[in-house]
């Protein structure tokens, strides 16, 4: 997809100028004359239609065929919805492999039902909560977000509970990404709290996880990070952990 071109062309609307998407920026929609929404829209659709025609040629029948009369995912992970973050940074072959839910601030709370059915019927032996830096809605909810729809604020609302807890750092962007790290084990507690039996038997092991799309951790734009397994946030027993000693140094 020639992403850069459509980026530059919708750009102009729909970023603010620091460069921190926020979640008011939907507002900038509003900015667009009527055509030119129609043109971006025009091109985001050819260029959907032109990626899934190299998809499809990509793939053979024999892969579609291994999963056609079931999924059996290894992974269930809640993530953000943030356009940044794609599944793609975790796995170049994610289908039948990672069973997605999304929404603003990777929030269990929005969505348990999605997260019961991965975990009690797809039986994955991992739940990932994958925040990431640079969150909108983690920002939104360190914020003043009264002026927000009522869904908006309502899922906000969860956020803000855990993030009111970690407002330290030395600077914004730390706050924030403290914020971020903060929220992530908010949703692995809840998540620890509702799936306690699995946790405790062994069956399911989960994992909290922030991408590094701002090279915030200083560990490489992209990066992965680890900040929580089980509830437990110690990264030297965490390394000791036999599923993680390979990735962990
Ligand atoms: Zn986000």
């Amino acid at each position: 997809m020639q992403r850069r071109d459509f980026i530059r062309f919708v750009g102009a609307g729909t970023v603010v100028a620091s460069g921190a998407p926020l979640l008011a920026s939907s507002g900038g929609r509003d900015n667009f004359m009527i055509s030119d929404v129609k043109e971006v829209s025009k091109r985001m659709i050819d260029e959907i239609f032109k990626s899934n025609a190299f998809y499809k040629k990509s793939k053979n029948r024999a892969f579609f065929e291994s999963f056609v009369t079931g999924q059996h995912p290894r992974v269930t992970l809640v993530g953000c919805s943030d356009s940044r973050f794609q599944i793609g940074a975790l796995d170049d072959t994610p289908e039948n492999d990672i069973f997605v839910i999304r929404n603003i601030g990777n929030q269990f709370a929005s969505n348990p039902g999605s997260v019961e059915y991965g975990v009690h019927h797809l039986h994955t032996p991992l739940l990932i909560v994958m925040g990431h830096s640079r969150c909108g809605a983690i920002q939104a909810a360190m914020s003043d977000y009264s002026k927000e729809s009522g869904s908006i604020r309502r899922e906000l609302d969860s956020l803000s509970i855990s993030i009111k807890k970690s407002k330290d750092g030395y600077n914004e962007t730390e706050k924030w990404l403290n914020g971020v790290i903060s929220n992530v084990h908010q949703q692995v507690c809840s998540a620890k709290a509702e799936f306690e039996h699995e946790v405790k038997s062994g069956k399911l092991t989960i994992v909290g996880m922030v991408y590094d799309l701002a090279n915030d951790f200083k560990e490489g734009h992209g990066s992965i990070k680890i900040v929580n397994v089980n509830g437990e946030t110690d990264m030297m027993k965490i390394k000791e952990m036999p599923i993680f000693r390979s990735v962990i140094s």
